[in-house]
């Protein structure tokens, strides 16, 4: 009988790395990647960066050209929705209605933004940022002088304030929580991006948050806060987080639970069906409880590990997380997870804007992060393989080489 293949469902970062690491893997039977998006895989993390900031084309941000496609043999289907999974027969149905088997299947769908269900949320000029159509619909109203609410100031609400200042817009950022970063990283560090913020003009308010929107025509006109205050806007850029896609996951009886869960190996509660990235939520060895991640490090390490389960080489998942997020001059690296009460140790001057802050749970190392401090991230990756390595005392101590730490694991 004729090999039905690997099909792959969403054909973002995770799911293309999937498919480029079968054929790393020399695994020789079909391949097929199936995108609801138009086009070929693209990377995100640009979208919020270079493609905003109109330093990119579309092209330039695509994770491959269209010739590797053909020359590895990977069937792309673009812009089709995998409705269904018909365990019992193996198959995948798509939005046209056609079918497909498959051998093994994997589920990359990621995750989209969340959504505030407040009055007026169809008003035009709402906007979030997850694709790259998003991201052409927000470039095109971010013109010179225009106000921009941002709501959010995560990640991706701090990379468009930043750009949107540079864009000389009028921006202003609100925060439900009492600072910017709050689920991601320390007082210390959230607060310095912040500050870098309004030094370039933007305005923050925190403890705010979005209860409503003002409109004429149609189209946004302001924000009402949860202060009370009603905020002039001609554009809104929502960033308050994502929500994994599972509905394809759960629709066919697969365990979920804020993401697809899956084992150590990456499979979920069916063994012909893995999951990674965004979407899946996986036990990790450095966590009292399992984790579902968004980054790029994430979803292509995962790939890595499924595709080469795949192609014959079985190995649990673990690798030491790591992300960043460009803001303006600033880059911020993290590597490893944190949670939000462990403490807090500072390694060198704020003032210069080149730091880090170690994070420690029961003195053992969970995460670092470092702003504008490559040198620090590439060697906290590796001292986080051997969290015991290094003391609260140590990581404060710029005379104590982390390199050297790190050489001596
Ligand atoms: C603006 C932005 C900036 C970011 N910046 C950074 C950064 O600086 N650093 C970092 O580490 N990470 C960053 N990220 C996060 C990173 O891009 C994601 O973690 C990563 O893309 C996850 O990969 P994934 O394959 O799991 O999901 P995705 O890349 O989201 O791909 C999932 C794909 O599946 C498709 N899909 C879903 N359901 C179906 C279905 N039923 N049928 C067919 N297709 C389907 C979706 O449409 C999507 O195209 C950023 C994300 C965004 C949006």
């Amino acid at each position: 009988m004729q090999d039905a293949g690997v099909v792959i469902v969403g054909s973002g970062q995770g799911g293309f790395q999937v498919a480029a690491s079968l054929r790393d893997d020399n695994y020789a039977g079909p391949i097929t990647l199936i995108g609801e998006e138009p086009g070929l895989p693209y990377q995100r993390p640009p979208l919020s960066k270079s493609f905003l900031s109109s330093k990119a084309q579309p092209g330039q941000i695509e994770l491959r050209p269209a010739a590797f496609y053909a020359d590895k043999n990977i069937k792309v289907i673009a812009s089709q929705r995998v409705t269904t999974i018909d365990r019992a027969t193996r198959r995948v149905t798509l939005a046209s209605g056609a079918s497909l088997p498959y051998r093994h299947l994997v589920l990359a769908t990621g995750a989209r933004a969340r959504m505030p269900a407040i009055p007026g949320a169809k008003l035009r000029g709402i906007v979030a940022l997850r694709t790259l159509t998003d991201a052409k619909v927000l470039l095109a109203q971010m013109q010179p002088g225009r106000r921009v609410v941002i709501v959010g100031a995560g990640f991706i609400g701090l990379e468009v304030a930043v750009i949107a200042r540079d864009k000389e817009l009028d921006v202003r950022v609100l925060e439900f929580t009492d600072r910017a970063l709050k689920r991601a990283v320390s007082a210390t560090s959230g607060d310095f991006l912040a500050s870098a913020l309004t030094q370039r003009g933007a305005k923050f308010s925190v403890n705010t948050g979005a209860t409503g929107y003002t409109g004429s025509g149609g189209r946004v006109t302001g924000v009402i806060t949860s202060q009370g205050e009603s905020v002039m806007a001609d554009l809104v850029v929502i960033g308050i987080g994502v929500e994994p896609n599972v509905d394809l996951a759960r629709n066919t009886g697969l365990q979920v639970q804020d993401g697809i869960v899956v084992n150590e190996r990456l499979i979920t509660s069916d063994p012909l069906i893995s999951a990674i990235g965004d979407c899946a939520r996986f036990p990790a060895s450095y966590s009292d409880s399992s984790l579902r991640l968004e980054s790029v490090q994430n979803a292509v390490d995962q790939a890595r590990c499924v595709a080469a389960r795949i192609a014959g080489k079985d190995e649990p998942y673990a690798k030491v997380p790591w992300f960043w997020s460009d803001q303006g001059v600033n880059r911020l690296q993290i590597a490893g997870v944190a949670q939000a009460d462990d403490c807090a140790v500072l390694r060198g001057d704020i003032a210069t804007a080149k730091f880090s802050v170690f994070r420690f749970r029961a003195g053992r190392l969970t995460a670092v992060e470092s702003i504008n401090s490559a040198g620090d991230h590439m060697a906290s990756r590796k001292l986080l393989a051997n969290p015991a390595c290094i003391s609260p005392e140590q990581a404060a101590d710029t005379s104590v080489k982390l390199a050297a730490l790190a050489v001596a694991l």
